[in-house]
């Protein structure tokens, strides 16, 4: 059963002083009051509401009625002809994670409600050759296999540590009837524009980012002053990785870029660089994605070239960056 008392996972973590000056700086600048309201809502753990995504593949039935009488409501209703269930409720109620068990598929995966953004846009289709080109931990390729079956879905992940965690990930959750599906690698995802040219229908790059919640607890001043420098050398990666996710598409192909920083370098800037240098390159209007999903999330009405989800009162999701693009030819 879920307890349905408020926990506080991360409570007990130190803020990071530098970080915070840091976002105070520069999201206050570019978000406004909309600061005050993400501010307030990152720095208590204690508030954060959690998504719960069902695992299709374990037929959850007993994990959806108890959810629904916790309270809990789909994010996605029925008519919306998704096969993708994911629960959420207005408080931040503690669902436990499931452990392993040999044998048995687990039933939830527990994520940020926010990072299904960029899986809905990405908009999976049957048969569809797809891409995950930064895949670890491998929500959101656990949440593309939901919303529907590909023809190929190829998840690669640079880290070593990382990647084993994917694959057992992808092991708790998926059938062995899909093994020939799912494809995974441990590349440097900057090769795949190279090695695997034209080779996707669509790309989800959900880039490594500054990761705005994490490194807000990232302990000891010194690890601010590190983690700042490193901040600053991520764009040029993220731009790198989104030309190589493009090179990776089909012509009419389609790339999803993600992060989960408020960071206007790392998101708008990024989107922005590409469209400049590249005019095979068209962006995806997002309207109709944020019109269904605005009684959920808070977008900021600001930001170009994508959705940015900003955490608010009670309704604690995001950062999330969404922006999608179509290479023309
Ligand atoms: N998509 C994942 C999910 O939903 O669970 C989260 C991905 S996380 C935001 C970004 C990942 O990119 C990290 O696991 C990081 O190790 C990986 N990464 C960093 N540099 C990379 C590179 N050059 N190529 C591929 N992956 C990279």
């Amino acid at each position: 059963t879920f307890r349905s008392t408020v926990r506080a996972p991360g409570a007990r973590k130190q803020v990071c002083v530098p970080v915070l000056e840091h976002f105070d700086t520069h999201y206050g600048e570019q978000l406004g009051q909309r600061w005050t309201a993400a501010r307030e809502v990152l720095l208590h753990p204690r508030s954060w509401q959690h998504g719960v995504m069902l695992n299709r593949f374990a037929a959850p039935q007993d994990v959806r009625e108890q959810l629904l009488l916790q309270g809990f409501s789909n994010l996605l209703p029925r008519s919306s002809g998704s096969s993708l269930q994911c629960f959420v409720h207005r408080s931040p109620v503690h669902v436990p994670s499931q452990r392993h068990q040999a044998g048995q598929l687990k039933q939830y995966y527990l994520l940020n409600a926010a990072s299904l953004l960029p899986v809905l846009a990405l908009d999976v289709r049957e048969g569809d050759r797809v891409l995950d080109l930064c895949s670890a931990p491998g929500g959101k390729a656990l949440a593309i296999l939901q919303s529907a079956t590909p023809g190929v879905l190829h998840c690669n992940e640079l880290d070593a540590h990382r990647h084993e965690w994917l694959v057992k990930t992808l092991e708790s959750f998926v059938p062995q009837t899909l093994s020939d599906v799912l494809k995974v690698s441990n590349l440097d995802g900057r090769l795949f524009g190279k090695i695997e040219a034209g080779a996707y229908d669509k790309v989800l790059l959900d880039a490594p980012c500054s990761n705005d919640r994490s490194w807000l607890f990232s302990g000891r001043p010194q690890h601010g002053a590190l983690w700042l420098r490193e901040r600053a050398k991520l764009p040029e990666l993220q731009k790198d990785l989104l030309r190589s996710a493009l090179e990776a598409v089909v012509p009419g192909g389609l790339v999803v870029y993600s992060t989960c920083t408020l960071s206007r370098a790392e998101n708008s800037e990024v989107v922005q660089d590409i469209l400049s240098s590249c005019p095979n390159i068209e962006l995806q209007e997002l309207n109709e994605l944020a019109l269904s999903f605005a009684h959920h999330f808070t977008f900021d009405p600001n930001t170009p070239f994508g959705l940015l989800v900003v955490p608010d009162y009670g309704r604690t999701w995001g950062p999330m960056f969404v922006s999608k693009l179509k290479k023309l030819c």
